[in-house]
């Protein structure tokens, strides 16, 4: 290990391991592959790496750590978030969960390649745990390696941070930190191994913990295990439940019930922010499901560019296509039943679970129509004729090669005018021309089915009577600018593995304010050039990180 001086601040951190000190350990502490039972974690250290080198962190993350940039920049951070060193009150360990992968049981899969370093309370009283993706194999490896390349690590540190200033609830991410080693992956699975950069990614959340880490315990019927992490899930993370362990079982059984409901909740606002700003995640497997309704786990994620409910960019999904966008909200629910699977045993009453469940849609239904509502600039959309405007709209932008992004926000400049007269086409057309990845698909019954819709909208916009201010105040502020868009991650990749970073700070740096226009920044809200359309990394991802 390395003894490089590190920063005042780093000392400082105030750690408080509540997982390690509350739940059941493993009591194995050697670090080789096996089943891990009747225990929540194991202690395992990351493996030190050659020659760490910070390649970018979030100055915001690292003001809710309470550092400021000259904890970051002194050559220590890069030790301690690559994985050589650890900070006095660092207690790592990895966890143990499961997963419905793809729709099936895949037994325990666990922290293969995640890190926890512990948790710290900051200075305002908050705790976040701190993680370390790709610092070396766990008990929960399996038959891989526990580490993560720069590809990768740099598309979960970028999506983290860009959608935390989206407004989409997230896991974050502190730093990106390349070891200086090479890691082997063949990126499409085809029998093509290439040497790369190996990278660290440090995640920071108030908690990791995902709907598999509920099931492992309940699919080895090991209820006492179960309950214990229900009991640490709900003081720790819910604290506002107000559980308590003594209670009467009726009343436990009662904040159990209270609990799920809210993870529906939350589950079904990430869904439709997911939705909002046309995010795909790729891989939503329960293991992979976070209880607080966060984002997590950043693998072949993509942005929605065309809009096509069809779309999923992860090739490995390409046969069923599960996690299309359009399916996600549906999964979303399917993954919950898992969870809702998970916990009966503890509650042995399936009536308020359903209940909860069926609030899941009711949920994401509201969260739907305030969100369409904005992106629309209208106050709200009720009735039939609201949905069937959207539905239509919909319909349009799927029609023909339509850029999701561009589209709603070109459209808070379109004017309603007076009258159904005043409605023109050709001057639509021209405001929404950046959004057409194939201006000949605009043909003469596309235009005529967008002019009705446009005669439609127009009435609507009038009838709302906000001013033309106002709507596009409130559509700005749901319809971003900037989004990471494929190709653009892509383009900092090939940059960042020749050895130039500018682009990574350019990206992180633009979607810190993705809904405000950024001038000289226009190039990074363009659609997807016509050679990315194939390219890999640009519209197809794999597993493979
Ligand atoms: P994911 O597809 O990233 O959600 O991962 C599914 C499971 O595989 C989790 O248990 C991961 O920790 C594990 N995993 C993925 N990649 C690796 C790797 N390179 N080394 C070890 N475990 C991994
Ligand atoms: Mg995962």
């Amino acid at each position: 290990m390395n003894a490089e001086p590190h920063s005042a601040g780093l000392e400082r951190l105030r750690f408080d391991n509540r997982f390690v000190s509350e739940l059941p350990a493993d009591p194995v502490t050697d670090n080789y592959r096996r089943a891990v039972e009747g225990a929540c974690y194991s202690k395992v250290a990351p493996t030190p790496v050659a020659a760490p080198r910070l390649v970018a962190y979030s100055s915001e993350v690292a003001s809710m750590l309470d550092l400021d940039a000259s904890d970051c920049l002194a050559p220590g951070f890069a030790e301690v978030f690559g994985g050589n060193r650890l900070l006095a009150g660092m207690l790592p360990y990895a966890t143990v969960y499961g997963g419905h992968q793809f729709g099936n049981w895949a037994g325990q899969l666990g922290d293969g390649r995640a890190i926890n370093l512990g948790e710290i309370i900051n200075r305002n009283g908050q705790r976040l745990a701190l993680q370390l993706k790709g610092a070396g194999p766990t008990p929960y490896s399996r038959g891989a390696d526990g580490l993560a390349v720069l590809r990768s690590s740099l598309r979960e540190f970028l999506c983290s941070e860009a959608m935390h200033h989206l407004g989409v609830p997230t896991t974050r991410a502190l730093s990106l930190v390349l070891t200086g080693e090479q890691v082997v992956r063949d990126m499409f699975y085809d029998g093509h191994p290439r040497p790369e950069p190996g990278a660290v990614v440090c995640r920071v959340a108030p908690s990791f913990t995902r709907f598999g880490h509920f099931q492992i315990h309940a699919a080895r019927q090991d209820l006492a295990t179960l309950e214990k992490l229900v009991a640490y899930t709900l003081t720790t993370d819910f604290p506002a439940l107000g559980f308590n362990a003594q209670a009467p079982l009726a009343a436990r059984k009662a904040v159990y019930v209270a609990w799920f409901r809210e993870v529906c909740r939350r589950t079904a606002l990430l869904a439709a922010e997911w939705m909002r700003v046309g995010f795909v995640h790729g891989v939503m497997n329960t293991d992979n499901m976070s209880i607080l309704g966060l984002t997590i786990d950043y693998g072949p994620y993509g942005w929605l560019e065309n809009f096509d409910p069809d779309w999923t960019p992860n090739t490995t999904d390409a046969q069923h296509r599960r996690y299309r966008y359009g399916q996600q909200p549906q999964i979303a629910l399917w993954n919950l039943v898992q969870l809702a699977n998970a916990l009966y045993p503890l509650i042995d009453e399936a009536p308020p679970l359903e209940a909860a469940l069926d609030a899941y849609g009711e949920t994401y239904q509201e969260a739907m129509h305030t969100r369409m509502a904005a992106k629309l600039g209208l106050r709200s959309l009720s009735g039939a004729d609201d949905e069937a405007l959207l539905g239509e709209l919909l319909g349009l932008l799927a029609a023909i090669e339509t850029d999701m992004t561009l589209f709603f926000r070109a459209l808070a400049d379109f004017q309603p005018g007076a009258d159904d007269s005043a409605v023109d086409i050709d001057a639509f057309l021209r405001l929404v021309a950046e959004a057409y990845y194939v201006p000949a698909e605009i043909d003469g019954a596309y235009r005529e089915r967008l002019g009705a819709w446009l005669r439609r909208y127009a009435a609507r916009v009038r009838a709302d009577g906000q001013s033309p201010a106002q709507r596009r105040a409130t559509m700005h502020a749901v319809n971003p600018r900037y989004v990471l868009r494929n190709y653009l991650a892509q383009l900092a990749i090939d940059a960042a593995e020749a050895g130039d970073y500018g682009k990574i700070h350019e990206l992180l740096d633009t979607l810190r304010h993705p809904y405000t226009e950024q001038p000289g920044r226009e190039h990074l809200a363009a659609k997807r050039p016509d050679w990315a359309r194939q390219r890999a990394g640009c519209s197809m991802l794999s597993c493979s990180s």
